[in-house]
């Protein structure tokens, strides 16, 4: 088996064995675009490394030594070689870009004959010393785990002794000593002297890259982003193109357009005389792209023909990493950019306005889970304008935030679990603070630029981040800082602006997010490609109005449960479950029934015609009766029965598994009335509304929850039925409705040929359907599942990502019973499923006719509907 490929044997299609770093190195080398050589070590052979018990097996090292060997003829230059000796950079790629989840090890291949070489050659013993301690230093830190602050402890020691502020400020022999203090560091924690023989330095860097892609923070990143375990990374070795030899040296990123606007033209950052772990570490604060001009001019007019070439060849917009070595411009990685929300859409409209793209492939490129952030709250225009800034760092990555200052990831995360706003203030993030970061409401670092880690991490996980506000003063032991002549503490609120940079005292209101432009242009092309249909769970007129305006074509769950949170509504619901005779349950209900008929009537209102699904009570009851004493005193009062005697009803509602328990449909077999009560409300609405509306096609679709079996179903139908007739007749009307059910118990799953014979239509209601199919309490599983995720028995929380292979076959089993019974049955999903891209992707193709999802997934669902079915 071939495990290992040079840079001129592969090509952009092969990113699943190659990686995306290596496939894209390839693809350069390829189109004749200037890129250090090396070879790619293949994914399968990441996969082989975890197979063979984290051991890279005979085989594969025996063909890794063959290409060192083809490479060294294709530099000229030699491991450990006295004339020209090979250095190299150790590079994870994965399929799909993981920025700083995994390791990179630069300047492998030194030892202390092989600086003096370098040394001598370049005439820069400064620059071959600074190499071989950053070597030490990332390879102690990467290969051997020992800690990145012993070495960054030394450094500041020095920087101490010599009274200099700036690592570059340091001279040749500096450096030097302090290459032999971290290799006494290293001997001291390793117990090992430092290995002075390339290859053995480059097994273990290969190792300790395979190793990185089972790290926390990659596991992490995995999970949120959707990308499999079983892919495993690929290892890129390449040879090095120096940008730290000096001052006609330098190394930068960049992008093709802006990743945060998606404005067209060139964007990015460039240091001199330094590495690329400087630019994206954010150690030092860089130089716009375009002051690279002046100072390289050539490499820069080469640089600028090569980003129209990579552009023009990948059609996409291109995140790039290049190196000027002595003058001489070095393609070191390109890939599509990663961008904010906004930019994407931008981007993907400008390429079919160029001719550069369809409208389909502009649909496939908007990654749908991005989009929640376009929905997300901006600072109130009025507020902001009267405030002023106390600071400003760049708008790294967009939208308002407010909260109160933490210092450290763990706060975050603590403050967070409490139910705290928190905004969290680094010196600069690295990828440990990952948690930490997604807990937080913003970011804020005092160091980096637009391509720090923070700026890149934040605009992924589409949260507000201003990243490089210099102006602060950070004292993070102490837990303040201070900007604008005011200190301030954990706890104190600040606002952050992450489109312009802004930062201000104290809290600016937020308010919701617009859809235009851009955005309305992309949601008419995905609705022009998609089949599926995109309903809302909405139980409130106000978020039926909100769904609508998102482009939610239904109402596909309306839990009218959820119509009793309010404090008076309440009263009135307990009065009913803790009712003890037919009577007064009669009573309390009829006390509920004007609510539910206005909201209705709102409901219809607010769908204009459009499909409204209700669904019949399902309360579980812990959630509702009263524990609190004054509220017993109150039910108690209302009832007219003792205190006494209320807890005595309480006490016989308790249920060991109230999940599993006296709710949905077994509510009204054993109380009829409420069926009636909620049939009357749901019609007399319906009539109200249609007589209001003649040209509506209004058609309420009354869904009865929690069936197991179509005796029970054809029990609450018959009830629903006489009711619904009976009004009907009433009020002379001719308004149609249907009754359907939920499919969200494993029976009636089984047993849907039975069932369709009863029912107008299924709804699979999987947050149920998940709970029984595993035997998971959807209300406790958060607690055990992280133990799944460490023993990698499972990737995903299946109550967010629907399992295919397990209630997916429940799903399709359910379609092919029930259609051929009723073959105008509709079929739709309204469990939280319904607004995840993976699990839309997957109703599409077993054939549903809708998904029904939360108001802000709407855009989301109809976008992952639309790219499902190109
Ligand atoms: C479901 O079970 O998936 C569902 C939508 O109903 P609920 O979440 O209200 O139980
Ligand atoms: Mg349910």
């Amino acid at each position: 088996k071939k495990w290992v490929y040079l840079f001129t044997e592969g090509n952009a299609d092969m990113r699943e064995l190659l990686g995306g770093k290596g496939a894209n190195l390839a693809e350069m080398t390829n189109i004749g675009l200037p890129v250090p050589q090396g070879f790619t070590i293949t994914t399968e052979a990441c996969t082989q490394y975890y197979e063979d018990g984290r051991e890279i097996n005979d085989e594969i090292r025996g063909q890794i030594n063959e290409y060192i060997e083809k490479m060294e003829k294709i530099t000229g230059k030699k491991f450990g070689d006295k004339e020209n000796p090979l250095l190299v950079s150790v590079r994870s790629g994965a399929r799909a870009s993981m920025p700083g989840m995994m390791d990179t090890i630069l300047n492998l291949g030194l030892n202390e004959d092989v600086v003096d070489v370098i040394s001598k050659k370049s005439n820069n013993p400064r620059w071959a010393w600074d190499c071989y301690r950053r070597f030490i230093q990332m390879y102690s830190d990467v290969v051997m785990e020992v800690g990145k602050k012993y070495f960054e402890e030394l450094i500041d020691k020095m920087k101490d002794n010599r009274g200099v502020k700036q690592d570059v400020e340091l001279t040749a022999d500096d450096l030097k000593e302090l290459a032999y203090q971290f290799k006494d560091e290293y001997k001291e924690k390793v117990g090992e002297p430092f290995p002075d023989d390339p290859k053995e330095q480059l097994m273990g860097a290969i190792k300790a890259v395979f190793r990185s892609w089972d790290n926390p923070r990659a596991n992490v990143y995995r999970r949120d982003n959707d990308i499999p375990y079983s892919w495993g990374t690929a290892v890129n070795v390449q040879s090095m193109a120096f940008g730290n030899m000096g001052d006609d040296c330098g190394t930068g990123v960049a992008f093709t357009r802006d990743p945060a606007t998606g404005e067209r033209g060139l964007f990015g950052e460039f240091l001199t005389n330094a590495q690329g772990e400087d630019v994206v570490a954010g150690v030092r604060t860089p130089m716009r792209i375009s002051e690279m001009e002046q100072k390289f001019p050539e490499a820069f007019a080469q640089f600028k023909d090569v980003c129209q070439i990579l552009e023009k060849h990948y059609r996409d917009m291109q995140d790039m990493e290049f190196t000027v070595e002595n003058g001489k411009l070095y393609m070191l990685q390109t890939r599509n950019g990663k961008r904010t929300a906004q930019a994407a859409l931008k981007i993907a409209c400008d390429l079919v306005d160029e001719g550069m793209r369809t409208e389909e492939e502009a649909v496939s490129m908007i990654d749908p889970r991005n989009l929640d952030t376009l929905l997300h709250p901006q600072f109130d225009v009025k507020a902001l304008k009267a405030a002023t800034p106390m600071g400003k760092g760049l708008g790294a990555s967009p939208g308002a935030a407010c909260g109160k200052v933490v210092f450290t990831a763990d706060d975050a995360v603590e403050w967070a679990n409490r139910g705290e706003d928190v905004i969290l203030v680094r010196l600069e993030t690295s990828p440990e603070d990952i948690t930490g970061m997604k807990s937080a409401q913003g970011i804020l670092t005092v160091r980096g630029g637009m391509t720090s880690h923070a700026a890149v991490v934040a605009r992924g996980m589409g949260e507000c981040c201003v990243a490089g506000c210099g102006d602060i003063t950070m004292d993070e032991e102490n837990k303040r800082f201070k900007l604008g002549g005011k200190e301030y503490h954990e706890g104190d609120i600040i606002s952050i602006d992450g489109s312009t940079g802004n930062i201000y005292d104290g809290v600016i209101p937020t308010v919701d997010a617009q859809i235009a432009g851009e955005f309305g242009r992309i949601m008419a092309w995905a609705d022009k490609f998609r089949r599926l249909k995109v309903r809302t769970n909405a139980d409130t007129p106000r978020d039926a109005k909100k769904a609508r305006e998102l482009g939610a074509e239904g109402i596909g769950l309306c839990r009218t449960e959820h119509m009793f949170f309010e404090a008076d509504r309440i009263a009135a619901f307990r009065e009913m479950i803790c009712s003890d005779t037919v009577e007064e349950r009669v009573e309390a209900l009829d006390k509920i029934l004007p609510y539910q008929q206005g909201d209705f009537k709102a409901l219809y209102e607010a769908l204009e015609g459009n499909p409204v699904t209700i669904r019949f009570l399902d309360p579980p009851l812990h959630e509702f009766v009263p524990t609190e004493e004054a509220d017993i005193k109150k039910l108690a009062e209302a009832k007219g029965k003792s205190v006494d005697e209320i807890k005595d009803i309480i006490e016989g509602l308790h249920e060991f598994n109230p999940m599993m328990g006296h709710r949905g449909c077994r509510l009204t077999v054993a109380y009829p009335e409420i069926a009636r009560m909620q049939t009357k409300a749901v019609i007399r609405a319906a009539i109200e509304v249609h007589n209001e509306h003649k040209d509506w096609d209004l058609r309420p679709e009354i869904m009865i929850p929690l069936v197991c079996d179509v005796k029970e179903l054809k029990f609450v139908k018959k009830i629903v039925v006489e009711t619904a007739d009976e009004e009907i007749r009433k009020a002379n009307s001719d308004i149609k409705y249907e009754v359907g059910t939920m499919i969200e118990i494993p029976r009636a799953a089984l047993t849907a040929n039975e069932i369709a014979s009863e029912a107008d239509f299924f709804c699979f209601g999987t947050n149920d359907l998940t709970q029984m199919t595993y035997g998971f309490s959807r209300d406790d599983a958060g607690k055990f599942l992280d133990a799944y995720y460490d023993n990698k028995i499972f990737e995903n929380d299946p109550f967010s990502k629907l399992d295919q292979t397990g209630v997916g076959k429940l799903l399709e089993m359910t379609i092919k019973l029930g259609r051929p019974v009723n073959p105008s049955l509709h079929i739709g999903i309204c469990g939280e499923h319904g607004g995840d891209p993976s699990s839309v992707e997957f109703c599409h193709k077993i054939g549903l006719d809708y998904v029904s999802c939360s108001p802000f997934r709407v855009p989301i669902a109809r976008l992952a509907a639309a790219q499902a079915a190109i």
